[in-house]
């Protein structure tokens, strides 16, 4: 018999598992208790292998993970699950001042940070608000112009060519094509790119967006000979830059 109240059958709500990666027991133990609290079911791993094996194997709705742990570092737990599982949110832990990992840690594509000491009503506000935004059907593709991102399988199209990016050169792409038509300062997509700490005087953002107007300059043109189609990011002067969808 066809369900007729299908919104009901939708309510039923099954716990959110949350895998806490993390080295220092007290801080296990904090959030376990803490979680548990909130109704969420918790598990943990106190190293990096483990970790990684559990986020892998098990149903894991969102992964809090701290980046200083015994064995595999928790960058590299990070990198192996963003290419495994690119939508499982991940809440990085970071001790105070470590910037560089905060840096690469969204180069490697964890959705939130979080600076210890921290306090749970913190943390459980950043988890209900990646569990809320996982929740959503994701738009997975993201088009301007001809140039076509699936941010699922991170592949990047231009007029039907597929183009390889690095992590950086496509977080920027994104970034660009989300804000299509708008003009950009350098520091906003600095901060939007490579985290607010990043030094302001640095020339990271023109050379990234000299990388990438070089991968999709010319692609999924018809003749290879004839005239280069331009690529559509157009620096404005003494500001930053545009990503023009009508190039
Ligand atoms: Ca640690």
């Amino acid at each position: 018999m066809r369900n007729l109240f299908p919104a009901i059958a939708h309510n039923v709500t099954v716990p959110s598992h949350i895998l806490v990666i993390e080295d220092e027991p007290g801080i296990v133990d904090f959030l376990h208790r803490g979680l548990r609290a909130q109704g969420y079911e918790v598990s943990s791993a106190l190293d990096g292998d483990h970790g990684l094996a559990k986020a892998l194997g098990e149903e894991v709705s969102l992964v809090v993970l701290d980046m200083l742990l015994p064995g595999r570092s928790g960058l590299e737990v990070l990198e192996t699950l963003h290419d495994a599982k690119p939508t499982l949110p991940v809440i990085v832990l970071t001790a105070l001042g470590e910037v560089e990992h905060r840096v690469a840690g969204l180069d490697a594509g964890a959705v939130d940070y979080l600076a210890k000491p921290f306090s749970l009503a913190e943390l459980c506000a950043r988890i209900r608000a990646q569990l809320r935004a996982a929740a959503q059907v994701p738009s997975t593709d993201l088009r301007a112009g001809d140039v076509e991102v699936n941010l699922l399988t991170r592949e990047v199209y231009r007029a039907g060519e597929l183009i390889r990016l690095s992590t950086t050169e496509f977080e920027l792409l994104v970034y660009l094509m989300r804000n299509s038509g708008r003009v950009l300062s350098r520091e906003q997509i600095l901060r939007a790119v490579w985290g607010y700490e990043y030094d302001p005087g640095t020339n990271v953002v023109d050379v990234y967006v000299g990388y990438l107007r070089r991968k999709l300059r010319g692609a999924g043109q018809d003749d290879p000979n004839g005239p280069r189609a331009e690529a559509p990011i157009v620096t404005v002067r003494s500001v930053g830059y545009r990503f023009n969808a009508s190039t």
